[in-house]
């Protein structure tokens, strides 16, 4: 007896989005085929103004082609009413963004407690599941503290810990280390690695940084509204060994018993 295999995590087939129209018509995208599968991390690269935040965009359920399908897990996106699309982001999708987007006067533990609150859950189950994100993003013991008692890094990896709380099918991030030193950037890319590795999250991310890029075991690159390039890594970057500082780099906080 044949089992039917699943359906790829997203299939996009010949994918348009067009902007404005007549003369001032542009083609942001111009039928985009892409597959990928679950559990994979893709790089997604290519110049400004080539598309990359549109197919983003798309790939996020923030916005809907003008031409083309999309299918999650099977399921035709670009069917569903702006309700039904809001539900699968929540359920399927965590985002992580290049300036973190964390509300500035709120814990570490209440940013990271936001989806949940949104979602509907319990105050306990939401803390729980914030303070196990927190913890997994080696954050444990900041919990308290606000944006701007943290580093650009630990803002990071609080975003990070906000997008995987919900325990998300994928990960889009957009140019997560664009704000963040080189160290920094290192640190965070091993945390995204890890979290595909031991989570099974698929990662796709948007870089303009070869570096970077380099961690994916797949690089897309858009060029004019098309995908010009999309090869596999065959010797993707190793996981960072941290640096001799890099205690210093994520100081615990000194009354760690009260702010856990
Ligand atoms: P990238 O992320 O690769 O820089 P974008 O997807 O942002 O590229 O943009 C692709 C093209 O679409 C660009 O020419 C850009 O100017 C245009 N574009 C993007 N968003 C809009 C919009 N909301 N309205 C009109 N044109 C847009």
């Amino acid at each position: 007896m044949s089992t039917v295999p699943p359906p790829p995590l997203i299939q996009l087939q010949g994918i348009s989005r067009r902007y404005g129209s007549g003369a001032s018509e542009l083609m942001a995208l111009k039928g985009i085929d892409l597959q990928i599968a679950g559990g994979e991390f893709v790089a997604i690269m290519g110049p400004s103004g080539s598309g990359k935040s549109t197919a983003m965009n798309i790939l996020g359920c923030l916005d809907t082609p003008s031409a083309g399908q999309y299918l999650f897990r099977g399921a035709h996106v670009e069917a569903l009413s702006r309700d039904q699309r809001a539900r699968l982001r929540r359920r399927y999708l965590g985002f992580v963004f290049q300036g973190f987007n964390l509300l500035a006067r709120t814990s570490a533990l209440e940013n990271v407690e936001l989806p949940l609150l949104y979602r509907g859950d319990a105050a306990v189950a939401r803390r729980t599941a914030a303070l196990r994100a927190l913890q997994s993003v080696g954050l444990g013991g900041w919990e308290r503290h606000t944006p701007a008692e943290l580093s650009g890094g630990q803002q990071q990896r609080v975003a990070i810990a906000r997008a995987i709380v919900t325990e998300p099918a994928v990960l889009l991030a957009d140019e997560p280390t664009g704000n963040l030193d080189s160290q920094r950037s290192h640190e965070i890319m091993a945390l995204l690695l890890a979290l595909n590795r031991d989570q099974g999250i698929t990662v796709l991310m948007v870089t303009h940084e070869p570096d970077m890029a380099a961690y994916a075991r797949r690089l897309v690159h858009f060029l004019d509204g098309r995908i010009a390039r999309d090869l596999l890594n065959p010797n993707p970057s190793p996981t960072p060994t941290p640096a001799p500082d890099a205690g210093a780099a994520l100081p615990k906080p000194a009354a760690m018993g009260e702010a856990a």
